[in-house]
């Protein structure tokens, strides 16, 4: 096995595709070195011998020392320089880098090669004592840390002692004389430490630092960062053996670090920094400000013009923005880095256009160039970037699940009535809670944030907030609440009512205090984006819209109908109205608590006139459109106050007494609510219920469609499980809608049919299919009943199941990714089998998967008609339909 690849002259062993085993440094420089382009000679150590060391018990494999020496001494041949030579050293810097960037998460060490007597001569050979002895200070004190793991602290508090002593603030003041000293009092302390003298040997030197490159690999900044961001399958990192080049001889040399396009707009400009006189560490320290590189066209109008010609090769080469590092040495350029540069959501927008438009790439490869969290982080809100960090670790109270991203300032209230007085006042309000109920809904609705102490990224309150793309945060457990003493407290740290908070929906932190937010504006770039996925894709994209207010915002988005309209969210709040609000509620707490058929259908009555003007509001939206509208779901119990002091006011209220609705109450407790009377078990053992909503949706429909709306409701059940089940439901919404509109004399044509929740209703899809005339995978609660998972509860424990340094059962949690081996199967074989049944089902997905990438490619891979997300995810399921069918086309989309 080849362990070293030499690159220099013109010439590299690797390329730039080999980032698996060069890193992508590694690559970077083979590549830019295989192109023309200026850059220092040097070998790369692979990946491979990594994962060899860190395997072996910290040694390396055999035949790396002869490879090493072998490429050490072609460079040394090359520079014709020798490393540790006495007159005219040469200097290397030793540099980490994996195949997936990690930013300051391993350990680099420059200017390795110096020593008592090879700093002499690096002395008189450039004739500048003082550059020399900087160097020697700074490799020693970078040895000492990196490879021998002496403490920073230690070493700096010697250079700031050094500093005062001479009377001087920055650095660039220091003599010779003043370096010369430090250096000595650096090996000192490194004597004191480790009972040795510091190395002399260059050889000794580099074997030290390649090991701790490699050591760098498993420290637990890059361990954690890794978990972080995901990165798994790779082998360790690389280690580049560069020729150094010095930016810091004069005001001929600098240093800068540049992006072929601006990393924030994504704007066609040559977009960095450069620090004229310095080492390329100085730049990433801030320790002095750099300048723009337009000054630089100034200063160094040949070097600038040369940079310019690598910025446009290196674009065309790799096809895509890159991030640069580079050193001017005596005027002379050399390019130390590229890689594929990071950049802001919106930026990945412009740049992939501008790209196609340019002709670089095609419109696929833009379409794939973009993430899932872009499309999502150009809507929310985002914390002011300028905010100083230190502060804002001081100000950080908890942490909890960040269930919808975005961020959210406002005054902490604790009861969802509060939320709604104080933003009635006109108050910006979060509203915190141990967890959310429907009945919180109008209080959600009104706050800028919600935060709650329990729950998963399914539970109600992030459900409903991601309905609204609202940011919340859940499950932050560490935060005790005491809603009756309108207070919140961690550790003693202490949030009342009216105190300002601020949630980062994006990490799942919450802020004490008032944190300046942002909200960037979408760019064109966006819409022409989605416009190509659009063309692009098969599969249709709805929304899960409850109000028209939603359904206008998704229309906006792209949403081709609404997929799922949960009409209990209509009982609790009138959107359009909500100073109508309480009637409403009354109404449906006077049905629950009615305990014969006819109190029930006079309750119900009351409710009608309410639903039908919400589906006439969602109708004329969506003229044209498709639209599924799901009878009651949740139990019956949701829907009572808890509080005693407002049971006793509904009691009143409704002329009855609290003692009623304590018992009405106590029978209709249940241990597993979940798994008990709701759903269509409600409608099946209440089918009042029933004819009164397929009453409000037919009446809804006649009335627009006689003032010239097109409508086309598809009127759901939730949770079937049999044939004979489904009949019963159809059997009865058919004869209330027929019975309606022959009586309005009008032709109205809808559909019937049900969500696929429960694993037996997949089981038995071709019975189901015999009844219902669409499907609508429900995968929350399919998630749920398939797994055995509280949907509710599961976040608690799913790290765990879900952190590969942990037990790593899952890749991902199955509430947000579809388990595709497992649920995927039962939505598989759920359309296979309802579609032998009725071979033109129109099938969808409605659980929160609708708005998941890897979740709606698979969707488009077992041929649903749709999915159907949050309006705010509708362009993400556009997008993901979009390269669900690229990647088909490249044979990468496996079916399952
Ligand atoms: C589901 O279960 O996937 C679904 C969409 O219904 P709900 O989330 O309202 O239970
Ligand atoms: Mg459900």
């Amino acid at each position: 096995m080849k362990y070293v690849y030499f690159f220099g002259a013109g010439k590299a062993d690797g390329k730039g595709d080999m980032k698996e085993v060069l890193g992508g440094k590694g690559a970077g420089l083979a590549e830019m070195t295989r192109i023309g382009l200026p850059v220092p000679a040097g070998f790369t150590i692979t990946t491979e011998a990594c994962d060899y060391y860190l395997k072996h018990g910290k040694k390396y494999p055999k035949e790396l020392q002869r490879e090493v020496e072998k490429n050490l001494s072609h460079l040394e041949k090359l520079t014709k320089r020798k490393l540790g030579d006495a007159r005219d050293p040469l200097l290397v810097s030793v540099r980490s880098g994996s195949a997936k960037s990690m930013p300051g998460m391993m350990e680099t060490i420059l200017n390795l090669g110096l020593s008592q007597k090879s700093v002499e001569g690096l002395a008189k050979n450039t004739d500048n004592e003082r550059f020399a002895y900087d160097a020697y200070r700074r490799f020693v004190q970078m040895y000492s840390s990196v490879v021998i793991g002496l403490p920073k602290e230690d070493l700096e508090a010697r250079l700031r002692n050094l500093k005062n002593s001479l009377g001087v603030k920055d650095d660039t003041q220091v003599t010779a004389q003043g370096w010369r000293q430090l250096v000595g009092e650096y090996k000192a302390y490194f004597k004191e430490k480790t009972k040795r003298d510091f190395p002399e040997d260059p050889e000794e030197q580099l074997w030290g630092a390649i090991g701790a490159v490699f050591e760098s690999w498993m420290a637990e900044k890059a361990v954690t960062y890794r978990r972080v961001e995901k990165i798994t399958g790779l082998l360790g990192t690389a280690v580049n053996v560069v020729q150094m080049v010095f930016g810091n001889t004069g005001e001929d040399s600098g240093t800068g670090v540049c992006f072929t396009r601006d990393p924030s707009t994504g704007e066609k400009t040559f977009y960095g920094d450069f620090l004229l006189n310095a080492q390329g560490e100085d730049v990433v320290a801030g320790i002095r400000t750099p300048m723009h590189l337009n000054e630089m066209a100034k200063r160094m109008p040949k070097v600038y013009k040369q940079l310019e010609g690598v910025r446009q090769k290196l674009e065309k080469h790799y096809r895509d923005m890159q991030d640069l590092e580079f050193t001017v040495e005596r005027g002379t350029l050399y390019m130390l880095q590229t890689r594929t540069g990071k950049r802001s959501p919106g930026a990945a927008f412009q740049i992939a256009v501008d790209m196609t438009n340019e002709g670089l790439i095609q419109v696929e490869e833009a379409l794939e160039r973009i993430k899932g969290e872009d499309v999502e982080r150009l809507f929310y809100p985002i914390l002011d970037p300028k905010m100083a960090r230190a502060e804002l670790a001081g100000r950080k109270f908890a942490a909890g699940i960040n269930a919808v991203p975005g961020a959210a300032v406002g005054k902490a209230v604790f009861t969802a009535q509060e939320a709604e007085a104080w933003a009635a006042k006109g108050e910006r309000v979060i509203l915190v809670r141990r967890e959310t109920s429907p009945e919180d809904v109008g209080g959600m609705f009104v706050a800028q944030g919600i935060l709650t102490a329990t729950g998963g990224k399914t539970s109600h309150a992030a459900v409903v907030a991601r309905g609204w793309g609202k940011c919340c945060i859940v499950g932050a457990e560490s935060i005790d609440i005491a809603a009756e003493k309108k207070q919140a407290s961690v550790n003693g740290r202490v949030i009342r009512e009216g105190d300002f908070i601020t949630l980062d929906g994006s990490d799942g932190t919450v802020y004490t205090g008032e944190i300046a937010l942002i909200r960037p504006d979408p760019p064109k770039a966006f819409a022409t984006l989605m416009k190509w996925a659009d063309k692009v894709r098969k599969i249709g994209v709805r929304a899960n819209a409850d109000t028209p207010h939603d359904a206008r915002v998704a229309l906006e988005l792209g949403a081709e109908g609404i997929g799922l309209c949960r009409t209990e969210h209509m009982f609790f709040k009138d959107f359009e109205h909500p100073e109508k609000s309480e009637e409403r509620q009354q109404a449906i707490q006077e049905m629950i608590l009615a305990d014969t058929t006819e109190a029930r259908k006079k309750a119900l009555a009351k409710l009608l006139p309410f639903q039908r003007s919400d589906f006439v509001g969602l109708f004329e939206v969506m003229d044209g459109l498709p639209v599924v509208v799901r009878l009651i779901d949740p139990p019956l119990h949701e829907f009572i106050p808890k509080d005693p002091r407002k049971q006793e006011e509904l009691a009143k209220k409704i002329g009855t007494t609290r003692e009623v609705i304590l018992r009405r109450m106590e029978q209709l407790k249940e241990s597993n609510p979940m798994l008990g009377l709701r759903g269509c078990r409600l409608t099946i053992v209440y089918p009042e219920i029933l004819e009164m909503q397929v009453r409000a949706i037919i009446e809804a429909a006649i009335d627009c469609q006689k003032r010239g709306i097109k409508v086309i409701p598809e009127i759901m059940h939730p949770l079937t499980m049999d044939k004979k089940e489904m009949k019963i439901l159809d059997d009865a919404t058919r004869r209330v809608a027929d019975e309606i509109i022959s009586k309005a004399k009008v032709k109205l044509h809808y559909l019937v049919g049900t969500m696929i929740e429960l694993p037996r209703a997949a089981l038995l899809a071709d019975e189901i299919a015999e009844v219902a005339e669409f499907f609508s995978f429900g995968t929350n609660d399919l998630t749920q009943t398939t797994m055995g998972l509280s949907r509710d509860d599961a976040g608690r424990f799913l790290p765990e199941y879900v952190d590969e340094r942990k037990s790593g059962i899952f890749p991902a949690d199955p509430f947000q990714s579809l388990d595709i081996p497992g649920v995927g199967k039962l939505v598989e074989m759920g359309i296979e089998l309802g579609r032998k049944t009725r071979p033109k089902l129109e099938v969808g997905i409605c659980g929160e998967h609708g708005g998941e990438v890897e979740s709606v490619k698979f969707c488009h891979r077992v041929g649903m008609d749709y999915v159907s997300a949050t309006p705010f995810c509708v362009p993400i399921a556009r997008l993901a339909a979009a390269q669900a069918v690229i990647e088909e086309k490249r044979g990468k989309g496996k079916k399952g």
